[in-house]
C-alpha cells in the first residue's frame, strides 16, 4: 500500500510502500524481494529513521510468546508495545528495566534505537537487558543472535540498518509496587542543577525539566525529579500493583502554528516552575505519571501544528557538559526558540565498539522545538558546537543532521549494505541536502537562476543539464562553482534516453526546473509539421517525459518542488503565436494537473509564467517596453517562498496574465 508517512515530529513526510506482514515467512519474502527497505515499529521516533521507499511495519507481529513470572524473562515479537507488556507484567511484580518517555513504542523500536531512560547512569540502555534477538538479515536469512555477539552490538542502536528484528528475549526488573517515590527539587540556574545531579547520583531515576527561555543568571533554571520504586510497606493503596489506564484525552486537530509562541512558552514555564509540587519530597505517584506524563493525551504532537517540530537531543562528554549546555541554552534563549519540553539527563558509562551507539558519560539535553524558517540555521550552529565538543546527536530523534557532522560524531559507521536503508541513512550519506536539477540549463533564465540559487543557498548543489555542456562547463568555471555544480548532457527530445539520464544522477534533487524551450514563429510553423515538431518535443513531450521519469524513479524520492517554464502565450491561444502557444498551453495544463496529483506527496508544482523576456531566444524580435530581464525571472524562481501555481516575474505581468484569462475574445484577437 502506497502511503505518505511521517513520524512523531510530523517532519518530514515521505512516500512509502508499506507492508504489514503477519508472519515471519512474509518478512523474509519481503526482505528478499525489495531493496531500500526499513523496519518500522510505532513511528514514535521523531524524524525519518523508520521511513524508506519500502517500509515493513511490525504491527501484526505483536504476540508475547512466553513470560516466566519466576525469573522475569519475557520473550515477545518485535511489534509488541511497551504498554502491552506493562499490562501483563506489572500485576505480577515486574517492570521494564529501561523505559523511555512514552510507553507507546514497540520492543523492536526500543532495541533498534537502544533507548535510554531516566536510569541510564545506573542501569544502562535497553539492550543491556536483552538476552537474545532473532533477526532477518540483508540476505533474507533468519538468525538468532545472543547478547555480546558482533551482530547484536551492531543491531542495538543500529536504527534498523542490520535487518528486521522478529523476536526479543528480555530480562525484566522486579518491583514490589507500581508506585514511585518521587521528589522534586527546584534549581535556580545551571550551576545548581549540575550540583543537584551530582548530589543525587545514586538515585535510580533522575531527570530535570529546564526552562530554556531563561536568560542571564537564570540560565538553566530547572526542576530536578528523582525517583525510586516504592516498597509495599510504603504505599497505602489496596492494590499496590495497578496498571496504567488508557488515555482519556486526545488533541482532535492540528493547532495553528503560532500557538506555541515564546510568550505562551514563557507563561507555561513560569507556572510549571512555580507550582507547589515542583519542590516536594517523597510523594508517591503511579508509574504512569512518573514515566509517561505525556501519554495522558493522545496525539499531543498536533499542538505543534502542521509544520511539525523536531526534537533536538544531544549528549556531550562530562568534562565539557556545563560549558556546552550553557552555550546552547544561551543561543536558544537569544533566538527565542522556546520548548516547553526541555529535558536534561545524566548518562553513565558508554558502550565501546558499538556502531551507532548514542549515550556517552556526560549530560544529554533534549528539546522539542517547533519548525520555523530560522530553526535549521540555528540547529546547524548547535551541531557545530556539539560536534566540536566531542558530542553526538541522537539519531532516533533526528530529521536534519548533515553528513559532515554525522561522520564526525559516529566514527564507527555501519557497513553501507543497501538492503536496509532508511531515508535518514541515505540523507546522512549524501553530501548535499539541497540539490537543484535544472534541465535545459543553458538558457539565459536557467543560468541566472543557477547563479542566484548557489549564491542564496550556501550548502546547496546544482546539477546543470543541457545539450550544450561546453557552455555550462564554462559558466561553472567562470563563476567558481566547480565544487558546487555538476554538468550533465541532456537532450529533451531524446525521450528514450530519459530513464538512463535520471538513473545517472549522482544526487537526488529536491528541486527541479524544466527550462528547455523552443520558440517557433507562426509563419514558420505553418509551413509543415517538420517546422514545429521540434517545438512540440522540447516544449511539451520531452518535458512530460523527463519529469514523469524522475517522479517514478528512486532518484525522485526527495523532490519538494517541480517547476516548469511556461509562458503567457500558453494561457490562451492568440492569433499572433498560437502554434508556439499551444505547446506551452499543453505543458501548462500538464503542470496544473500534476500539482493536484502531487499535493498528497507534499510536492509543490509551479508554472513559471514570464511575459516577454530579453534573452538570446528573443534576440531577433523587437523588445517591447514591458519586457523583463532573465535575472528578474530568476529572482521570481529562487527568492519566492509562495506555493501558488503561476509565478510571474512582477506585478505587471501578473495583471496581464489575469487579464489574458478573462478578456473577451474580440479584445484578445486584437492583441
Ligand atoms: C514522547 C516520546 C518520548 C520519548 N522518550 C524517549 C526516551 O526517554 N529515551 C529514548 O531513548 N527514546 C525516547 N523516545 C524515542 C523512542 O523511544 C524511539 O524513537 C523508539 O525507537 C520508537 O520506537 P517505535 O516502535 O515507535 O519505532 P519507530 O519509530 O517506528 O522506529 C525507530 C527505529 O527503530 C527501527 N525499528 C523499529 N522496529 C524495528 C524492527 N522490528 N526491527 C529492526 N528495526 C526496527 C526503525 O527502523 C527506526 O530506525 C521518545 C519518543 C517519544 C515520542
Amino acid at each position: 500500500m502506497k502511503q505518505r508517512l511521517t513520524n512523531w515530529g510530523g517532519f518530514p513526510y515521505k512516500n512509502c510502500e508499506v507492508f504489514i506482514p503477519e508472519n515471519y515467512e512474509s518478512v523474509v519474502h519481503l526482505v528478499r524481494q525489495h531493496k531500500g527497505t526499513i523496519a518500522r515499529g510505532n513511528g514514535r521516533c521523531y524524524g525519518d529513521a523508520s521511513l524508506a521507499p519500502v517500509v515493513i511495519q511490525s504491527d501484526r507481529l505483536n504476540q508475547v510468546l512466553s513470560f516466566d513470572s519466576q525469573t522475569g524473562i519475557i520473550q515477545c515479537q518485535s511489534g509488541v508495545l511497551l504498554s502491552d507488556i506493562l499490562e501483563l507484567i506489572v500485576p505480577q511484580g515486574f517492570f521494564l528495566p529501561v523505559s523511555p518517555g512514552t510507553k507507546f513504542i514497540t520492543v523492536g523500536g526500543a532495541f533498534a534505537s537502544d533507548i535510554h531512560g531516566k536510569n541510564h547512569h545506573k542501569e544502562g540502555v535497553f539492550s543491556d537487558h536483552v538476552l537474545s534477538i532473532t533477526l532477518v538479515n540483508a540476505n533474507g536469512e533468519m538468525i538468532a543472535v545472543e547478547q555480546g555477539e558482533d551482530l547484536f552490538c551492531q543491531t542495538a542502536g543500529g536504527m534498523g540498518a542490520t535487518g528486521f528484528i522478529l523476536e526479543l528475549t528480555i530480562r525484566l526488573k522486579k518491583i514490589e509496587t507500581s508506585f514511585i517515590k518521587q521528589s522534586s527539587i527546584r534549581a535556580r540556574n545551571l550551576q545548581e542543577i549540575f550540583h543537584l545531579f551530582e548530589k543525587y547520583q545514586d538515585a535510580t531515576y533522575s531527570v530535570a525539566w529546564i526552562d530554556c527561555l531563561a536568560k542571564g543568571s537564570e540560565i538553566g533554571k530547572s526542576v530536578l525529579l528523582i525517583g525510586e520504586h516504592a516498597l509495599s510497606n510504603e504505599v497505602k493503596e489496596k492494590n499496590t500493583l495497578q496498571v496504567h489506564h488508557q488515555p482519556k484525552w486526545r488533541v482532535p486537530f492540528f493547532f495553528p502554528s503560532w500557538f506555541l509562541n515564546p510568550i505562551f512558552i514563557r507563561i507555561f514555564n513560569k507556572l510549571y516552575y512555580a507550582r507547589p509540587s515542583a519542590n516536594k519530597k517523597d510523594q508517591f505517584v503511579h508509574y504512569d505519571s512518573f514515566f509517561y506524563p505525556l501519554d495522558a493525551v493522545h496525539h499531543w504532537n498536533k499542538i505543534y501544528g502542521r509544520r511539525g517540530f523536531v526534537q533536538y537531543q544531544f549528549v556531550v562528554p562530562m568534562n565539557v557538559s556545563y560549558e556546552v549546555i550553557q552555550q546552547v541554552l544561551t543561543i536558544l534563549a537569544e533566538h527565542e526558540m522556546g520548548s516547553f519540553l526541555a529535558v536534561l539527563k545524566l548518562f553513565g558509562d558508554a558502550h565501546q565498539h558499538r556502531y551507532l551507539h548514542f549515550p556517552m558519560k556526560g549530560y544529554t539535553l533534549a528539546l522539542d522545538i517547533p519548525i520555523t524558517k530560522k530553526l535549521w540555521r540555528v540547529l546547524d550552529q548547535l551541531d557545530d558546537i556539539v560536534t566540536n565538543a566531542g558530542g553526538k546527536i541522537y539519531l532516533t530523534k533526528d530529521a536534519r543532521l548533515k553528513k559532515n557532522h554525522f561522520e564526525q560524531q559516529y566514527l564507527q559507521l555501519l557497513n553501507k549494505e543497501p538492503t536496509f536503508q532508511s531515508y535518514q541513512m541515505s540523507r546522512l550519506q549524501q553530501d548535499h541536502q539541497n540539490v537543484f536539477l535544472i534541465l535545459g540549463a543553458s538558457s539565459d533564465i536557467a543560468l541566472e537562476t543557477a547563479r542566484l540559487y548557489l549564491n542564496r543557498y550556501k550548502d546547496a548543489h546544482l546539477i546543470l543539464a543541457s545539450r550544450n555542456t561546453a557552455q555550462l562547463e564554462l559558466f561553472v568555471k567562470e563563476n567558481g562553482f566547480q565544487s558546487r555544480a555538476t554538468v550533465k548532457y541532456f537532450d529533451a527530445r531524446d525521450i528514450n534516453g530519459h530513464h538512463a539520464f535520471i538513473t545517472s544522477l549522482h544526487a537526488k534533487p529536491t528541486w527541479v526546473l524544466y527550462a528547455s524551450g523552443l520558440l517557433v514563429e507562426n509563419d514558420v510553423a505553418q509551413k509543415g509539421i517538420d517546422e514545429w515538431k521540434d517545438a512540440v518535443n522540447v516544449n511539451y513531450l520531452g518535458a512530460v517525459s523527463v519529469i514523469e521519469t524522475l517522479l517514478n524513479h528512486e532518484n525522485g524520492s526527495d523532490l519538494e518542488r517541480v517547476m516548469g517554464i511556461s509562458s503567457i502565450a500558453g494561457l490562451r491561444g492568440r492569433k499572433a503565436n498560437y502554434m508556439y502557444g499551444s505547446t506551452k498551453a499543453a505543458f501548462h495544463a500538464y503542470l496544473f494537473g500534476l500539482r493536484q496529483s502531487l499535493h498528497e506527496r507534499g510536492i509543490v508544482v509551479q508554472a513559471i509564467t514570464p511575459g516577454f523576456v530579453v534573452t538570446k531566444m528573443t534576440a531577433h524580435l523587437s523588445v517591447p517596453g514591458n519586457a523583463v530581464l532573465a535575472k528578474t525571472v530568476a529572482e521570481s524562481i529562487v527568492m519566492h517562498s509562495s506555493k501558488r501555481f503561476e509565478i510571474y516575474p512582477n506585478l505587471y505581468w501578473r495583471i496581464i496574465g489575469k487579464l489574458v484569462k478573462i478578456l473577451p475574445e474580440f479584445i484578445i484577437a486584437k492583441i
